[in-house]
């Protein structure tokens, strides 16, 4: 019989407990005739204690390119400034754009309030907040741009549509924030009606992140699988594993369209480093997850049911062993060992899984991206302006011979609040203000250069501005909140 095709694995061992829990891991995929082909690098800690930044080296990089598949330990990035974040620098250079945190209960055999839980979060990975363009503008004021585009929604939306449909999974819930965000979140919401509709068979709900996060912890067991942008996500995925069990249970995979990494979602715990102490379990499930990616279905399976075997045997680590529920409490190693020796076995109380029609790679096709052809044009301008002392009555008595080219000056904001005019003298301002010029007529639109000669004045007039926002309109729409 030819021997069955071997796939090339990018393995970082990592830091901290991330050597052992990696060894058990990958003990087990041994052991379940997992067909891989290892490239080992190096990441975390030493990296970035030898003066890289990104803590990886380019070489790793090179594997990356060439295995597209990453089974990562946890890394600890050291303390003090200067380090970026690993995951993020990865996720990114790989538009790794979702991440997939299923969080399962596991009761009786490990403690959870919520026995019945079974919910995946799928979380967009790289917008929102997480651009990281961030900017102290003034004395008083640091700013954080939250980016959310429309082929960042739809991939993520459509992602999660397509993950429900093909491991069986019943309703797709949205959790977002539009009725503060109403243009960001507000497409997110947008799109993910669009999309939905295209799969008439399962049940769509979106709730606001806060009241939704709430009943996510209180009744996990009415969710099924949950769509958010990136910020919500990385909150409410810690939560739900944690509640499900515990976060060192939980395993994740962030996918692109090229590439894919699987990891645990808890970090590196030092203190529990060397010991033969950790549980291997979070980056176990994320590397079963990357066995389903890579096409080994069936070694997914096996290894995943002995694992829910040596769970429901009470053969179990520190973290998660209980008097009178465990039978064993066992080291990294042992249970490992333990889940080897389980393996053709299946659970007999917990659900035993079953990935027999789980799709590979191809979850990630989509139809092409097609940008709106809407006619955009500049109506206005939003200039924010350092203006510590004067009172917002001086500001706008300065700016309002400036404006030309058909602008007039509309209004003043300070922290999205509107103080002029009619603005209320017990509002709270800053030293960073936000003027607004806005076609007067309403009709129509500007030259660019109409904004480059009102910031001349403004100079000359001794009025500094920081920053501008352009005011689109897009077939007429306004494409900017009306303060
Ligand atoms: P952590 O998740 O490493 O540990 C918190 C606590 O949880 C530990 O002290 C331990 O008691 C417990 N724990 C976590 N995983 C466990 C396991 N597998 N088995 C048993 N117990 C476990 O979080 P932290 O202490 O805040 O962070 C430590 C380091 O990890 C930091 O340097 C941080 O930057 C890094 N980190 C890395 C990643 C990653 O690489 N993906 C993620 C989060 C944190």
């Amino acid at each position: 019989m030819p021997m069955a095709k071997t796939t090339p694995v990018t393995v970082a061992r990592g830091d901290g407990i991330g050597p052992e829990i990696m060894e058990a891991t990958l003990s087990i995929l041994k052991g379940g005739g997992a067909r891989l082909e290892i490239e080992e690098i190096e990441i975390g800690e030493k990296v970035y204690l030898r003066g890289n930044s990104a803590g990886i080296e380019d070489s790793a990089w090179d594997s990356l390119r060439r295995t597209k598949v990453f089974l990562k330990a946890p890394i600890t990035t050291p303390q003090g400034g200067g380090y970026k974040s690993l995951n993020v620098t990865t996720r990114k250079a790989f538009g790794l754009y979702a991440n997939i945190r299923p969080c399962i209960a596991y009761a009786p055999y490990i403690r959870t309030k919520h026995p019945g839980m079974d919910v995946v979060i799928v979380r967009e990975n790289e917008e929102d907040t997480y651009s990281g363009i961030e900017h102290r503008q003034t004395h008083d004021v640091m700013q954080c741009l939250k980016l959310i585009s429309r082929p960042g929604c739809e991939k993520i939306v459509r992602y999660a549509f397509e993950y429900a449909r093909a491991y069986g999974r019943k309703k797709v819930t949205c959790f977002i924030k539009d009725n503060i965000m109403k243009m960001t979140d507000g497409l997110f919401h947008q799109v993910f009606d669009e999309i939905g509709a295209e799969y008439g068979e399962i049940e769509k709900e979106h709730w606001i992140v806060d009241i939704g996060a709430a009943k996510l912890a209180d009744t996990p067991e009415a969710f099924d699988v949950i769509v958010m942008p990136n910020l919500y996500g990385d909150i409410l995925s810690d939560v739900a594993a944690q509640i499900a069990g515990s976060v060192g249970l939980a395993g994740s995979a962030n996918i692109g369209d090229g590439c894919a990494m699987f990891e645990a979602i808890h970090g590196s715990a030092p203190r529990r480093a060397g010991q033969n102490l950790a549980n291997p379990s979070g980056l176990f499930l994320g590397a079963v997850q990357m066995l389903v990616h890579i096409g080994q279905a069936d070694v997914a399976e096996k290894v995943h049911n002995a694992w829910l075997k040596t769970i429901e045997d009470g053969v179990h680590t520190y973290d998660i062993f209980k008097e009178g529920v465990s039978k064993e409490k066992v080291g990294t190693k042992e249970f490992a060992a333990a889940v080897v020796a389980r393996i053709g076995q299946k659970p007999k109380h917990l659900k035993p899984v079953d990935y027999s029609k789980a799709p590979s790679r191809p979850l990630t096709t989509r139809p092409a991206y097609k940008r709106d052809s809407s006619k955009r044009e500049l109506v206005g301008v939003d200039v924010f302006v350092c203006w510590p002392t004067g009172t917002m009555e001086e500001l706008a008595k300065k700016l309002q011979p400036l404006a030309g080219d058909g602008l007039k000056l509309e209004s003043l904001s300070n922290r999205g609040m509107k103080v002029w005019p009619d603005g209320h003298k017990e509002t709270f301002t800053v030293d960073s203000t936000a003027c607004r010029f806005h076609l007067s007529e309403g009709k129509g639109s500007i030259p660019h250069t109409a904004v480059v000669k009102l910031l001349e004045k403004m100079t000359q007039a001794g009025v500094e501005f920081v920053k501008t926002e352009g005011l689109y309109n897009f077939d007429g729409k306004a494409g900017f909140a009306k303060g």
